[in-house]
């Protein structure tokens, strides 16, 4: 198969990837042994997207059982709070389950059923993904086995009953850090064993090839929403697609429709955390390298070692990035931008007072750099900022953290 991708010319970024890569990014750097599954994935993919009886069973799952389309939303307090651009939000936290992961879990299970697999393997972090995957489980009738590091069980208890109770049986994962990536090891090991039975469903961009790309085309669904909405309300594109970047699978669904029309900018928003020794911005502090099976920027040490990342919103805190955005930064298709925890948190509130709409900590982070973006626009101009989740999950970190806020400043206890 060739790599050289330089010698391949490219019309239109719309194309990628060619040949399993992003420019130079992404790849499949996989043990031999899962070799044949991720071809029998490439292709299986391939036929399932060129079989409109699959994409109209996909559609109806999305349409009756996921709530698609969501509304894009012209926050009219929050623009004039800003003042400059107009904004839109494309309200992701409406889909099932409460965040756009739905939209990835729900294809990949339809295409694992399609596939004659009887069960789902998944990893989860904070819980999100696993519950997603859960859910689609239940209603496809699929066995699930989600893998939680045992840290990640601890904190994150009410995701915990939520897979249960839907159904899913949850592997604590005691080695290394006993978190996500150690998850995402087990998760691995048990695939490479039971691929005939067996399909793993990767929750955002990354992983090896075919899996970026299956991720990527699931969540545009987003951005085609985006594109017909948009038109019909304002007759025009938009000049600013702002969304939060953790693996990148929400960003990445919000902008590849727009990839080839360049007036349309693109602004991706990674978690900022405390300061640059303790983010999860990879794009912004990463080197290249290799993780999951994909060559990508990504936190590491001078071994090549991942380092341990931090942001207040667990959707984010991840030490690698996409293999397309990768591309995207180095050829300035896309900016990317941190915003710390302390500035999401104040857009959580920001969003919840003039909106009344309560936000995913991770999307709090596109909140708050939309904002900024916009304020500095015309008013002619069109933002829209994707919210890729609700905020119920966030509530007790918010309090906890808004409460010690209050009393380092002496008014409350
Ligand atoms: C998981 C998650 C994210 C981060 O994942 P991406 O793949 O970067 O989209 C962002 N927001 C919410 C609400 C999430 O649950």
């Amino acid at each position: 198969m060739p790599t050289d991708t330089k010698s391949v010319k490219v019309k239109k970024l719309s194309q990628w990837p060619i040949a399993g890569r992003f420019g130079p990014y992404g790849g499949r750097y996989a043990p031999e042994i899962l070799m044949p599954a991720l071809l029998a994935l490439e292709a299986a993919y391939q036929a399932a997207q060129a079989d409109e009886g699959f994409r109209a069973e996909l559609r109806r799952y999305q349409e009756d059982y996921g709530g698609r389309p969501t509304p894009l939303y012209r926050a009219k307090r929050l623009s004039e709070l800003v003042g400059g651009a107009r904004i839109y939000l494309k309200r992701e936290d409406l889909v099932h389950g409460g965040a756009h992961k739905f939209n990835n879990v729900m294809g990949q299970a339809l295409l694992a059923q399609r596939m004659g697999k009887s069960r789902l393997i998944a990893e989860t972090g904070a819980g999100q993904h696993g519950v997603a995957t859960a859910m689609a489980g239940a209603v496809l009738g699929l066995k699930t086995e989600i893998y939680m590091g045992q840290v990640d069980i601890e904190r994150q208890r009410a995701n915990v009953y939520r897979m249960e109770l839907l159904g899913a049986q949850v592997h604590p994962v005691h080695t290394g850090t006993a978190t996500l990536k150690d998850a995402i090891n087990e998760a691995l090991r048990d695939w490479a064993t039971s691929v005939q039975d067996s399909h793993y469903l990767i929750g955002s961009v990354v992983g090896p090839h075919p899996y970026p790309q299956i991720v990527r085309d699931f969540q545009r669904v987003i951005g085609d929403e985006i594109e017909g909405q948009m038109l019909r309300k304002e007759h025009r594109l938009p000049d600013l697609l702002v969304a939060c970047v953790g693996g990148g699978s929400n960003a990445m669904g919000t902008f590849f429709p727009f990839v080839d029309h360049r007036e349309v900018r693109f602004l991706g928003v990674e978690a900022g955390g405390r300061g640059p020794d303790a983010d999860a911005a990879s794009l912004q502090h990463g080197q290249i390298g290799v993780l999951h099976g994909a060559k990508m920027r990504l936190l590491q040490d001078e071994w090549g070692q991942v380092s341990a990342t931090h942001s207040i919103a667990a959707g984010l805190d991840y030490p690698g990035v996409g293999p397309e955005h990768t591309l995207y930064q180095e050829i300035g298709r896309a900016e990317y931008v941190t915003v710390s925890d302390e500035q999401a948190l104040s857009a959580f509130q920001t969003l919840s007072q003039t909106c009344g709409i309560i936000p995913a900590l991770e999307s709090a982070h596109a909140v708050y750099a939309g904002m900024e973006r916009a304020r500095a626009m015309g008013p002619g101009q069109l933002v829209v900022i994707t919210l890729s989740g609700r905020g119920d999950k966030d509530l007790e970190t918010v309090i906890a953290h808004l409460g010690r806020q209050r009393s380092a400043g002496g008014q409350e206890q």
